[in-house]
């Protein structure tokens, strides 16, 4: 940025300027960057551009605590950011692409596929945009949106850098969480390139037979190597890993399964988060109550923390994907 303004004339703190509107107080219209001189605020509208992503619906669940985004980029697509809010710790949930090509069965955001990569400017505009609609500030940014965030690295990393830099957002890493399925090399970069960022893997069952039936990534990395590198994520940055598990009816949710994973876990620093399934089918395929609590407790017994997602929003479609996919399809 200091040498896109020097290229405008402009000295080096202008950059420091811009860089604390845009990030740190998330205005996205040069404008209104009331200290900057107009003459420049004018060559900026003019060559630069901070209006990436255009606010197309929103919908908040009946008790207010969630609210979905759904935001149209510059061409054509469509991207969903949801924010939570949670006594005093809001957190905001955002999509790493446009669509995804891991085709996880029970997802809806890799039905239509990958369209695109978001850029790293697309990444904090889904943060900011929120923000600023839902008149609060996050806490904790989770990369658990549409999309692989681990198939996207470079934009992530950018983008992390970018929010968490002192100069404007001023966030932590370590409120910062990324989802994946379980890329093998990504996860050893995410513990390399930014070790304070948290890990959750997305596990959802305990052999690469099941596995392989919900999520066809499982045919590149097995389990045992999903596993083994989230362990090598803790020993290199010391942050405990997530591995979520969605329960399915009658597919990954028996006593024996339990028992199955709390073996293939048994003595890492890790905490399993069971989710209901959500969606169209949840109603039909989803676990019950009895069945998720009679699973956390075997994994517990076996010394395997495990905790029951509270589920914010289902009444909103606000999980994975599926509102997008009505408007892009
Ligand atoms: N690609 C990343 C992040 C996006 S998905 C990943 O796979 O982790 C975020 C989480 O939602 C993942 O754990 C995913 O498996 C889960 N998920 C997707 N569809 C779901 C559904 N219908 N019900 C419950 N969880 C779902």
């Amino acid at each position: 940025m200091t040498a896109f303004l020097a290229g405008q004339g402009e000295r080096p703190f202008r950059a420091k300027q811009l860089y604390a509107w845009l990030y740190g107080k998330g205005e996205n219209d040069f404008a209104a960057m009331t200290d900057i001189p107009a003459a420049s605020r004018a060559r900026l509208a003019e060559t630069a551009r901070a209006d990436g992503l255009f606010l197309a619906e929103s919908l908040s669940s009946a008790d207010g605590s969630t609210t979905k985004y759904l935001f149209g980029t510059d061409d054509g697509h469509y991207i969903e950011t949801v924010f939570m809010k949670y006594k005093d710790r809001n957190s905001v949930c955002i999509s790493a692409q446009v669509g995804c090509r891991m085709g996880c069965k029970f997802c809806a955001s890799g039905k239509l596929g990958l369209k695109r990569n978001l850029t790293p400017a697309e990444l904090a505009l889904e943060v900011i945009l929120t923000e600023r609609a839902a008149g609060a500030l996050a806490k904790n940014i989770v990369l658990m949106g549409i999309g692989e965030p681990l198939d996207n690295f470079g934009a992530v990393k950018k983008f992390i850098e970018n929010i968490t830099d002192d100069h404007g957002r001023d966030l932590s890493r370590r409120a910062i969480t990324l989802s994946t399925c379980g890329l093998v090399p990504g996860i050893r970069r995410l513990a390399e390139e930014l070790p304070q960022v948290n890990l959750a893997v997305s596990l959802h069952a305990p052999n690469d037979k099941l596995r392989g039936e919900i999520m066809p990534v499982t045919g590149r990395y097995g389990v045992a190597a999903v596993v083994a590198a989230t362990q090598r994520h803790y020993e290199t940055t010391h942050r405990r890993s997530t591995f979520e598990y969605t329960l399915i009816d009658g597919f990954n949710d028996s006593p024996a399964q339990a028992r199955e994973l709390a073996a293939l876990l048994r003595g890492m620093n890790c905490l399993v988060n069971l989710i209901p399934l959500n969606g169209a089918e949840a109603d039909r395929r989803g676990s019950g109550a009895e069945t998720a609590q009679r699973f956390r407790d075997i994994l517990g017994e076996r010394g395997v923390p495990a905790t029951i997602r509270r589920s914010l929003g289902s009444d909103i479609e606000a999980a994975c994907g599926q509102l997008r996919l009505r408007y892009e399809s």
